[in-house]
């Protein structure tokens, strides 16, 4: 077992039907009784169904691959396919046919087509049809992964060649520059197929159905209890995907009728939101929408393209949206019943069942298809004939943000050729930004390393081979160009940092929120000087465009970090409003730029933690270049979201233990945070 599949902590098991050809999602088939055959899929085994465009996908690679449609027919095999997603710098599926893999499908980034590798199955079914080309080695002993096998036959570049040992395949290796690099070796009994009826959609449900009511009593059971437990009032947080409605669905069962929750964030493909729409009108519900508006395309001006390390959009299009959202609607708490499985990510698999929003305190989440596989839900919306989202038939695996920095390569092409005009949009912003940062243009864009910030390990690959590393080595001169609107130069030296910002730093970015750090004055000298002493060892200064901070250990930086963040922010404020919306006192509000009242603001720093600006611009552009590493956000001494969260518990309970007479006071201004911790704690306890 790889690594990666020993990571997860939870799998999915699936089986087959060797007589009716179908995969089962429990051990016995329901249409015939038989036992089904375990199917050995790479972890997480969060399997689907092929639909009918991956029956086209599965073809385009094979004829990019061979050259060829011959032996197709007999390579794809009788059954209904069933894909599963497997770890690549792109986009690869295992496909099953007949209850056995026959090969990968992988998106090549460099060649940005479909391409396909063979496993042992796969080979047998079209070895003897002179397709593939083979190369007898000498002997199978020393075959290694990675060996080179010199040779002075001629194949293309990058050809994928059978390994043969006395006329059966071993392996599978590639072709370079007079060698064959082996790439996988195989094991040494494989039957090609377990089966060879023929299987439909319709096979599967009637194979899977008592298994599939199972499921779903279940999921209904947790549903009921939960709402009985709670007590509180259930919405769905319906995304226009598959998850959601089966979720959506699943509540409808039990007679409730549901609020609908959509998050648009603005830059959703029309097919989701007309979908989001159709559901609502189909089962008469009321479709609230947290609508992010155009923040996305005015926010991009100063952020520049999110990347999978500079999530700054998250914050912008979804916490705000959904916290303002909330918090106009509903007064008290809520349930959000929302379709997130384990299967679809590590951080979900970790992830209990319910669980209390990070971001909104109020919001208690709960998942019933958590341990579904993909093709739980897929058999599930087969047998209830529901109508998922069209975009699902058209190629795409995943529903959100068009342009989501996740995305991979293949759904990238796949957005530009299905909605070339979106596409068209955001190319705009990708060129200009090239331009910017004076990267190389078809790499960075075409290739797609935008999606990354930081130098990580995909980008530096791709970037390598493509023969312009220095888009990962320079990270710093790309930064400072980046940030170049906002700061001019950063001196940084062991002690102190020289900030030099573009413009005449505003005094009043510090007053209007110094109560956030817990200051109550500043010293200004006769030349205009800020002085402000931020703790015992750490003073910051303010001359003009100069910020100058003074700092010993750790936390004293921090805190200096703190500054440079509240001025930055105070600059460049996209008005989200996400301070506002957190603030557990009500301290502070934004009109075009955040101002604190300093007599309720208790310093918990939530509003800074919650901050794009702050926590992500400056933590990843700016403080990198202080620190002088592209990692700077994953330092430990830096202040994290749960720690703010248990500041908050601690101040608390100081206050049951101050003297009574001041403790009435700081009490007052607590008693807010009581009130929204209470309902937390005592859910949380049921
Ligand atoms: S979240 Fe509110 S109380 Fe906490 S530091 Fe910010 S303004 Fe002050
Ligand atoms: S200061 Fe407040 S409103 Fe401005 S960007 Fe930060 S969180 Fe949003
Ligand atoms: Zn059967």
């Amino acid at each position: 077992m790889s690594f990666f599949e020993r990571m997860w902590p939870i799998r999915k098991k699936l089986w087959w039907c060797p007589t009716c050809n179908v995969p089962l999602v429990k051990t016995r088939c329901n249409r015939c009784n038989t036992e089904g055959i375990s199917l050995k899929l790479t972890a997480p085994g969060d399997a689907r169904p092929g639909l009918e465009r991956d029956e086209k996908a599965l073809l385009e690679a094979y004829v990019n691959e061979f050259g060829t449609k011959s032996g197709f027919t007999d390579f794809r095999g009788s059954s209904i396919l069933l894909l599963n997603k497997v770890p690549y710098i792109d986009e690869m599926r295992e496909v099953v046919s007949d209850g056995i893999v026959i090969c990968r499908i992988y998106f090549d980034p460099y060649i940005r087509k479909w391409r396909l590798r063979l496993s042992k199955p796969g080979v047998l079914r079209i070895l003897n049809r002179g397709i593939v080309n083979t190369f007898e080695v000498e002997s199978q002993k020393f075959l290694r992964r990675l060996f080179r096998i010199k040779t002075s036959r001629v194949f293309r570049k990058y050809e994928q060649i059978v390994l043969t040992h006395k006329g059966e395949p071993v392996g599978i290796g590639y072709y370079e520059n007079g060698y064959i690099k082996v790439h996988s070796i195989y094991p040494r009994t494989v039957a090609d197929r377990i089966s060879r009826t023929n299987s439909s959609i319709n096979d599967i449900i009637r194979a899977n159905e008592n298994s599939m009511r199972e499921f779903i009593s279940k999921a209904l059971a947790f549903i009921d209890v939960t709402l009985e437990k709670t007590a509180i009032k259930p919405i769905v947080s319906f995304s226009g995907g598959k998850d959601s409605l089966v979720v959506l669905h699943l509540v409808l069962q039990l007679g409730i009728e549901p609020t609908l929750l959509f998050n648009n964030t603005g830059i959703e493909l029309p097919e989701t939101i007309e979908s989001v729409h159709r559901t609502a009108r189909k089962y008469g519900l009321n479709l609230v929408v947290a609508d992010a508006g155009n923040a996305f395309w005015n926010s991009v001006e100063f952020f520049g393209p999110p990347g999978r390390d500079y999530r700054w959009c998250c914050k912008i299009l979804k916490l705000a949206p959904l916290s303002r959202t909330i918090k106009s609607t509903w007064n008290d708490d809520i349930l959000n019943i929302v379709g997130q499985r384990a299967f679809e990510s590590l951080d979900r698999a970790r992830r209990p069942r319910i669980w209390r929003s990070q971001w909104v305190p109020r919001v208690l989440c709960t998942a019933p298809i958590h341990t579904w596989s993909q093709l739980e839900v897929w058999i599930y919306i087969f047998m209830n004939k529901l109508t998922p989202n069209p975009l699902y038939e058209m190629g795409y695996e995943r529903i959100g943000c068009f342009m989501c920095p996740a995305s991979t390569l293949a759904e990238l092409e796949l957005v530009k050729n299905t909605h070339p005009h979106l596409w068209g949009n955001w190319t705009k912003i990708l060129n200009k930004w090239s331009e910017k940062l004076g990267v190389n243009k078809e790499v960075w864009i075409e290739y797609g390393l935008w999606r990354w910030l930081a130098p990580a390990r995909h980008k530096q690959v791709i970037s390598r081979k493509l023969g312009s590393p220095e888009i990962t080595n320079e990270w710093r001169s790309t930064y400072e160009l980046w940030i170049e609107n906002i700061i001019d130069h950063i001196d940084s030296r062991e002690e102190y940092i020289h900030v030099t910002f573009k413009n005449e730093i505003p005094h009043n970015a510090v007053e209007a929120q110094l109560p956030i750090l817990g200051i109550k004055e500043v010293k200004r000298n006769s030349k205009g000087v800020l002085s402000i002493k931020l703790d015992h060892n750490a003073e910051a200064e303010i001359r003009g465009k100069d910020l100058i901070l003074m700092f010993k250990t750790e936390s004293d930086f921090e805190n200096c970090m703190d500054l440079l963040k509240l001025l930055i922010r105070w600059i460049a404020c996209q008005q989200c409003k996400n301070c506002e919306l957190s603030c557990l006192v009500g301290a502070i509000s934004v009109k075009n730029k955040p101002v604190v009242n300093s007599s309720n603001c208790i310093h918990c720093r939530l509003c800074l933690r919650v901050c794009p600006v702050a926590e992500v611009y400056v933590e990843h552009l700016v403080i990198p270049l202080i620190i002088n590493t592209p990692l700077a956000w994953r330092r430990p001494c830096r202040e994290g979201f749960e720690e703010v969260l248990s500041k908050i518990t601690t101040l608390l309970s100081i206050s049951k233990k101050v003297e009574e007479r001041t403790a009435e006071m700081f009490r007052n201004r607590l008693r807010k945070v009581e009130d929204n911790f209470a309902a937390f704690f005592s859910l949380m306890n049921k």
